[in-house]
């Protein structure tokens, strides 16, 4: 993905001029709340957001008490892929992870801008296979990496996506989404501020050293940009 800080959509930036004209014209752009629920898994989805500045938890289901984040969406993507299939069904759970502003269109209208011919129909063809790699390296990156590695990819894709330096979140809720208990996330979340890489207080990370990050994550952060690249292009 794109490394600037987002400041638009980069997938609506892409449109020839008349395209984005057109879609922006039936979009309406809302405000979206750290925590609200956007989707149900399993429930027909009625829109598509565009993300400018905030970002969205794509979260599997095991049951009540097991859940697990599968993939980001922020400026650089779409959330509501499954509403160009025929089913239109949500396979996800959807939580807002970083607050903000997104572009909201209607299905009925996203679909009717999919049948004119154009490059958003192409662009979001190749999202959707953005977004399977990603589901697809988090299931191998869940059972394989370590949690210390895990915890610095997910705050480097968090940061990439944010519109702001501060990301806010709960250590419980972060086990929650890395699949591990609180007290892993506690430990690897103290080493990382003891060597200067974040500062966490009273639910706020702060990002100190994105180099030194780097090197901490997995090579799972590094794959999926790597995949946003070469399946955008
Ligand atoms: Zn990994």
């Amino acid at each position: 993905m794109p490394p600037q800080r987002p400041l638009s959509n980069t997938l609506i930036d892409q449109l020839p001029a008349a395209e984005r004209a057109r879609l922006l014209a039936r979009a309406e752009r809302v405000p979206l709340h750290l925590m609200d629920e956007v989707g149900r898994a399993g429930q027909p989805a009625a829109f598509a957001y565009f993300p400018i500045d905030c970002f969205f938890s794509l979260i599997h289901r095991l049951d009540a008490l097991t859940v697990t984040e599968v993939a980001l969406v922020g400026f650089e993507g779409m959330l509501g892929c499954e509403l160009t299939v025929a089913t239109g069904v949500q396979p996800f759970q959807v939580m807002v992870q970083g607050s903000g502003f997104a572009w909201r269109v209607e299905r009925a209208v996203l679909l009717r801008e999919l049948a004119n011919p154009g490059l958003l129909h192409q662009q979001l063809d190749r999202y959707m296979s953005v977004i399977l790699r990603q589901v697809a390296n988090s299931a191998a990156c869940n059972l394989h990496h370590a949690t210390s590695a895990r915890l610095a990819r997910w705050l480097l894709m968090s940061d990439d996506r944010a519109g702001s330096d501060e990301l806010q979140m709960t250590q419980a809720f972060l086990g929650s989404m890395l699949g591990v208990r609180r007290v892993s996330i506690t430990e690897a979340a103290r080493l990382m501020q003891d060597t200067g890489l974040i500062s966490y207080r009273r639910g706020t990370v702060r990002i100190l050293s994105r180099a030194g990050l780097k090197a901490a994550a997995c090579t799972c952060y590094r794959a999926d940009r790597k995949a946003y690249r070469e399946l955008m292009q």
